[in-house]
């Protein structure tokens, strides 16, 4: 049966070697919870480092063979790799630019090389127990390359990714010099998930600026593939929250902690000893508070937890003196012998005394700098069973964008922080309970448990969305088939657009023409007296002519308005009115007086505004603006407007691809093989006036009514090819 793979730098295990022997200890955060419900169920399984540096092989094995039991597969790492791909690369570069400490970030090649081996190792792992139609769901910024690594190796599974820290502003991740092999490693997942909407906005320009690919509504075509983008704010464990807050132990704890400290109010704050908490500005909102608010002196107290970590890293050292110094001058300058301003911790928790601190705590204080979602706000709230106490919290932190009902302020601002602790002291009961029971019916049904099962529907849904494309693609098969109805032929048609359909777009639309690969193509088919090639294009005539003109195919030029037969010049097929242009023409060149880099094209019958070169961004937001002004004018014009690959072509209403295709079927009503390729929506009109028995061929994957699609031009170029050559076999088979 199909299995899910759970993939993160961390086995949700702590091992420790206790005189000798490993100890095994199931960690308790909230990924291996909500995960707990998967990874423990049949064949599925976790992959991740087991957290400590394993040198010989029987451990390893004894490690490995007791893992299993558990449903883990470790990846073990060597010393050098937990330096330089966790504590470096991870840990230095990742972590700050992610966090906007850029100016804290290093940019080391070594380190990057470690990133990318270690992705090869977890990689290596996952292929070794993957089947095909399992789920691979990879976790967090350790592993940012491995969904693509997987899709190479295993190009048909079900990836999902979810980042658990914020994604930066493309203004930020763009000064990363992995930047390109960053996105794309990410985008070889099926589904992205973010904590938030601003994550998720910021990680589609990136993608949009740096590898170029543009998305609608949150969905990005990789390749041949549809990568959907979305935000699944993480959710706790509710109820262990709830419930851990009423039971015997914590509450006979809370009595105990109560008697030390005595009846001040008490505000509390847990994290990480990090630069992101925002730790030094909290403190100095704290003295200002006694010094704006002196009555406080005496009747509240600041209960902070630090939990160790990377303490070996020295800007981690630093902060810690930092925070020493200063909650040292705060008890220093206000401190009395019967009560101490901030009582300070510097070490972990077990989950009672977080849950006791957490109910007897007046204002929980969480005021990062900049925070993925921040646990601890959301595990305050759960706590709190008799609905009073106020959550203070940083609009950094991803938990602000749920935790409406709580104080939002802005970390850096000391001023509203000391205000915000003074509103929170003094709130009164009901509007404290207002506030608390909102947000714990949100945080009841929108948990940890929620928030798996809406992350895999997703991943489901894409999935299922990529395999209905996909039913259309031209594969081996169909391409046997076609090639069969081709031999068997006596009369042919072949339309295909330029553009796109025979050949790449550029920067510079003059520099498109045929290559060798193309005209040699062309040249083969066309030799072929069954067969008729006519090249439908928005293209200008001269510009036709000077690049296919010498092959012996037909032409159509701006939509329809030109027409070439073979070994003739191009003709006018109908009188088209022309004298809108007059009116058109200033408002296009007003938009290229306004863009830097956009220019207008003058066809015959058509005018284009060109945007390819524009910065990204400004030309899609002109474009916007100048079809909106343009679709307003156009009915009574009896013009289309039409918006392509970069462009905006204003043309008459009355011309056409399909209507000019229309000629040549009239003509030929006798082919028995017809067939018609095309890219953009024009090529749709085409489409349309095709007969039931034609084979319609879509290139790209907008929606579109052609039968098959294909990936690009190159396949488009590989299937004539190949029709080129079946029929000279057919033919060699015939003089034999
Ligand atoms: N925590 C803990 N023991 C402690 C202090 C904190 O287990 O002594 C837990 C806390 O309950 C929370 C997590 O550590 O679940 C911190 O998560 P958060 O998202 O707030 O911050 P992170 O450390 O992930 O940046």
């Amino acid at each position: 049966m199909a299995k899910t793979i759970i993939v993160s730098n961390r086995l949700p295990v702590k091992i420790q070697k206790v005189n000798n022997e490993l100890v095994y200890q199931p960690s308790e955060g909230g990924l291996a919870t909500g995960l707990g419900s998967i990874y423990k169920e049949g064949d599925n399984v976790w992959i991740g480092w087991p957290g400590l540096y394993v040198d010989n092989k029987s451990t390893k094995e004894k490690i490995n063979d007791e893992l299993k039991k558990n449903n883990m597969r470790p990846v073990f790492l060597t010393e050098e790799e937990i330096r330089d791909y966790y504590e470096g690369f991870s840990n230095e570069t990742l972590w700050p630019t992610f966090h906007y400490f850029n100016n804290y970030a290093i940019h080391e090649q070594s380190l990057w090389e470690a990133y990318v081996t270690v992705n090869q190792k977890f990689c290596k792992e996952i292929i070794r127990i993957a089947e095909p139609g399992d789920t691979i769901w990879i976790h967090d910024y350790q592993l940012l390359i491995l969904p693509q690594l997987v899709r190479y190796k295993l190009p048909e599974s079900s990836i999902g990714f979810f980042l658990h820290i914020p994604f930066p502003s493309y203004e930020v991740f763009r000064l990363l010099p992995w930047r390109k092999e960053l996105l794309n490693g990410l985008l070889g997942a099926d589904l992205i998930g973010f904590h938030t909407y601003d994550d998720m906005r910021h990680f589609l320009s990136s993608v949009n600026r740096i590898v170029s690919l543009s998305h609608t509504n949150g969905q990005v075509e990789v390749e041949n593939r549809r990568v959907l983008v979305d935000a699944f704010p993480m959710g706790i464990d509710y109820e262990k929250y709830h419930e851990t807050a009423g039971s015997a132990e914590t509450i006979k704890k809370e009595v105990r902690y109560r008697t030390s400290i005595g009846e001040t109010k008490l505000i509390v704050s847990i994290d990480r000893l990090d630069y992101s908490k925002g730790i030094p500005n909290r403190l100095l909102a704290f003295e200002e508070f006694f010094k704006k608010y002196p009555n406080w002196k005496g009747k509240v107290s600041l209960l902070m937890v630090l939990v160790p970590s990377r303490d070996k890293v020295e800007r981690y050292k630093e902060l810690k003196e930092e925070i020493d110094e200063l909650v040292g001058r705060i008890n220093g300058q206000f401190g009395r012998l019967n009560w101490t301003p901030v009582h300070y911790f510097y070490r972990s928790f077990p989950l009672n005394s977080l849950s006791a601190f957490y109910r007897m705590a007046d204002v929980g204080l969480v005021t990062p700098m900049r925070d993925g979602m921040n646990l601890v706000a959301k595990e305050y709230i759960a706590s709190k069973l008799d609905k009073t106490g106020v959550l203070v919290l940083s609009e950094m932190a991803g938990a602000s964008k749920e935790l409406l009902d709580s104080i939002l302020i802005n970390p850096n601002d000391v001023d509203q922080m000391v205000e915000a602790l003074n509103t929170a002291l003094t709130m009164p009961k009901a509007e404290q309970k207002r506030r608390i029971e909102t947000m714990q019916s949100s945080l009841r049904k929108y948990n940890i448990h929620h928030w798996v099962k809406v992350f895999m529907d997703r991943l489901h849904y894409i999935k299922e969305r990529q395999m209905l494309l996909s039913t259309q693609l031209l594969d081996a098969e169909i391409t046997e088939e076609i090639s069969e109805r081709y031999a068997s032929a006596k009369r042919r048609l072949i339309f295909a657009d330029y553009d796109g359909t025979l050949s790449p777009y550029t920067d510079d639309p003059t520099a498109a023409g045929p290559d060798k690969e193309l005209l040699q193509v062309l040249k083969t088919l066309s030799q072929d007296e069954k067969n008729k090639i006519i090249i439908i294009s928005s293209r200008d005539r001269n510009t036709l002519k000077c690049w296919l003109g010498h092959l012996n195919i037909d032409m159509v030029a701006e939509h329809g308005v030109w027409l070439k037969e073979a070994g003739e010049d191009f003709q006018l097929i109908d009188k088209v009115e022309n004298r809108w242009k007059y009116e058109i023409r200033p408002i296009l060149e007003d938009y290229v007086g306004r863009t830097p880099g956009s220019f207008l094209e003058e066809k015959d019958y058509s005018l284009v505004w060109h945007y390819r070169r524009v910065e990204t961004g400004l030309g899609e937001l002109r474009m916007r603006e100048l079809t909106s002004h343009m679709k307003y004018l156009a009915p009574n014009m009896n013009l289309q407007v039409l918006d392509g690959e970069c462009i905006v072509e204003v043309k008459s209403l009355e011309v056409n691809k399909g209507k000019a295709a229309g000629r040549w079927l009239e003509k030929y009503g006798d082919a028995d093989f017809i067939m018609s390729f095309g890219d953009d929506w024009t090529d749709e009109d085409t489409f349309r006036v095709m007969p039931e028995h034609a084979l319609t061929i879509k290139v790209g994957s907008a929606p579109s009514i052609a039968e098959y699609r294909t990936h690009s031009y190159k396949e488009v170029r590989k299937l004539l090819r190949t029709l080129s050559q079946t029929n000279r076999l057919v033919n060699n088979h015939h003089k034999e």
